[in-house]
């Protein structure tokens, strides 16, 4: 490949203006001034990059041009992929609807998953456990994989994660039998038309917050220990004013995605994996 081809590769152009990895880097940096705007302190929220269905090209734009390290992904084989290929100061989410049988393979292979926030049932951390300790056998330095447990809060059948009713219940079973990894908080999606709603607060991130304190009393933690992830392009903003810790932002940064799969909000499949 030519020079010249390699770099339209990362300046292939969105604006007309501006190469890529620029409009990329200013993206981040946007969300980020958005974040702080409403934060109670500034840099107490985790902002994930969620580069699902994006190139790896942009993955590193912006990972080298700004530095920022977390990364939000939803297709496990594109996740490996993009781990296989990428530095391994990133810092990897996987954030999409979670198969039991890709679990102990994601929690094996890649040493740099810094979490997997959407963990719905025993089976899943189980799995997720296997595979975080077989890693750990060989390379005992390896963090404990964190995990949030991911909860249904608006009750639509397509969405996944557990009923808030069985948070606690998971939540005590990941600290008491699976030690190697590491209870970070709750995550939930939530509903696109209820932060539409003129109406706020979304219920969603109420609803979060109340099963984060159950889950807080049921395991013997301060609430404030447990995170909560929650919050997405059309929505930070308010998730961080409800006390949001970690947020998850693609087409604000990415832009739009390719319609190939379905997306969170309309329940995400692995479908093409
Ligand atoms: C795709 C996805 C996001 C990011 O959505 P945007 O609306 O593009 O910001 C966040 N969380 C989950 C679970 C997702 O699947």
């Amino acid at each position: 490949m030519s020079t010249d081809q390699q770099s339209s590769l990362l300046s292939e152009q969105d604006t007309g203006m501006l190469p890529r990895a620029q409009l990329l880097a200013g993206n981040l940096q946007a969300v980020l001034q958005r974040i702080n705007s409403v934060a109670h302190s500034p840099n107490s929220v985790r902002l994930v990059a969620v580069s699902k269905l994006k190139p790896a090209t942009d993955v590193l734009a912006v990972h080298e041009r700004t530095g920022h390290t977390h990364f939000g992904e939803n297709y496990s084989q594109e996740l490996l992929e993009k781990a296989a290929s990428l530095p391994t100061t990133i810092n990897w989410h996987f954030i999409g609807a979670l198969q039991t049988n890709k679990c102990k393979h994601l929690a094996e292979k890649i040493p740099n998953l810094w979490a997997v926030e959407s963990v719905d049932a025993i089976k899943k951390a189980n799995a997720l456990e296997k595979g975080r300790a077989a890693l750990l056998s060989t390379s005992p330095s390896t963090p404990k994989l964190r995990v949030y447990v991911q909860v249904n809060t608006s009750g639509e059948e397509s969405k996944s994660g557990c009923q808030p009713t069985a948070a606690p219940a998971l939540a005590r079973h990941i600290l008491e039998e699976c030690k190697h990894l590491t209870l970070q908080g709750l995550m939930t999606i939530g509903s696109i038309a209820r932060s539409q709603e003129s109406v706020i607060p979304n219920e969603d991130f109420l609803t979060l917050k109340r099963v984060r304190d159950e889950v807080a009393k049921e395991v013997g933690v301060q609430s404030e220990e447990l995170e909560l992830s929650m919050g997405m392009s059309e929505d930070f903003e308010q998730a961080v004013g409800l006390g949001a810790s970690n947020v998850r932002v693609g087409t604000t940064i990415f832009g739009e995605r390719p319609p190939k799969k379905n997306d969170a909000r309309d329940g995400a499949s692995e479908q093409m994996a």
